[in-house]
């Protein structure tokens, strides 16, 4: 994948807007419900209207999608509003059905992407597709895997591609219904910068009060899109009912975010950024020596231990430290948390050092 500019089509090709905005219900219902939904989304800042046709549960019994029959309500529903229409396709037979109805955008579920054996059949199906395809990460934060399913595509000669970040299933419970892991969703960024990257904070949070926050933070690490699951009645939604926002929150929503440019070429702007960043630069090289002259010191401790027989490890001055160092950071606006991290990591490296020094 050597020229990644070729990803941005589908976003500045088409000349759409940044954040790119696709929202919808999790599942098709009923035919009412896809047009009543597409309508009040019609003059809002939706670009894609999404609807779960073939729905992936993970256990069975529960509501698994109407089937083919929802590829004609999202047909009507761009016919009638002239929103681009969305839905996700698990194999072969669903990409010729959602071809043939001429949906616009075709994502590949966070459950298919662990699998390269279905992912290449989607892709097979796909070859040579005009039509938008967005990857959804596996659902298990394994960056190679994501990584390999879009270049199945790549290889399939598929230039509308870009990537969903739907978050990381855990067996721990935690806020989150799938975490973030941000570090996977960045690492990705930075190794393909021009494949768009669409934030998902409905699957990521599982819960719509946490819709926004999350958003923000896509926003801030410069994610190009958001897919957030719409629905006019959310309780009574036939699938993830605690995630969907109605269309009026959704407009709430972008009101409140805070929407950021990624570049700003003005001349003020670009030299005051260089200062600052000049200024981070020494700082960043003051620390580090900072830290190379603290494992020095280390090291004569470690002489010292070692001609006094002492052992490496006291705790007793090591919590005197960490309780001086929480308070010295609460006067510069360090949080406990950060410090604790920072001096842990510092820590462990001396004890390495000492470790050695004591060895040899
Ligand atoms: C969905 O978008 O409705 C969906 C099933 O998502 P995921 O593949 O991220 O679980
Ligand atoms: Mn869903």
């Amino acid at each position: 994948m050597e020229n990644k500019k070729e990803f941005r089509s589908w976003l500045d090709a088409h000349k759409l807007e940044h954040p790119i905005v696709i929202a919808g219900p999790c599942s098709a219902e009923t035919e009412e419900q896809v047009l009543k939904i597409a309508h009040q989304l019609k003059d809002t800042d939706v670009t894609y209207l999404r609807a779960g046709i073939w729905k992936p549960r993970t256990r069975p019994g529960n509501f698994e999608g109407v089937g083919a029959i929802g590829l004609k309500w999202l047909q009507k529903a761009k016919a009638e509003t002239g929103l681009l229409t969305a839905t996700e396709v698990a194999n072969r037979a669903h990409v010729e059905l959602a071809l043939e109805h001429d949906i616009d955008l075709l994502w590949i579920g966070a459950r298919s992407t662990v699998s390269p054996f279905i992912v290449q059949e989607i892709a097979d199906a796909l070859e040579g597709t005009d039509k938008v395809v967005l990857v959804k990460n596996p659902v298990n934060p394994d960056l190679a895997l994501w990584i390999g399913a879009v270049e199945r595509f790549h290889t399939a000669n598929i230039k509308n591609l870009g990537v969903i970040h739907r978050g990381f299933s855990t067996y721990d419970k935690s806020k989150y219904r799938n975490n973030p892991e941000w570090q996977i969703a960045v690492d990705f960024q930075t190794r393909y910068p021009d494949i768009p990257l669409i934030c998902d904070p409905s699957h990521i949070t599982g819960k719509r009060d946490m819709i926004l926050e999350v958003s923000q933070t896509a926003l801030d690490l410069n994610f190009d899109g958001l897919m957030i699951e719409t629905h006019y009645d959310p309780d009574n939604a036939w699938s993830d009912a605690a995630q969907q926002v109605t269309p009026d929150s959704l407009i709430q929503i972008f009101k409140d975010l805070r929407i950021r440019k990624e570049q700003d070429d003005e001349v003020g702007y670009q030299s005051k950024l260089g200062v600052l960043r000049a200024q981070i630069d020494i700082i960043d090289n003051s620390i580090i020596e900072t830290l190379g002259k603290r494992m020095k010191t280390a090291d004569a401790i470690g002489e010292l231990k070692k001609e006094r027989n002492v052992a490496v490890l006291q705790s007793k001055r090591w919590n005197e430290i960490l309780g001086k160092m929480i308070l010295a950071g609460e006067e510069q606006g360090l949080s406990e948390e950060f410090i604790l991290r920072v001096f842990k990591a510092v820590h462990q490296e001396s004890i390495v050092h000492q470790e050695k020094v004591i060895n040899n």
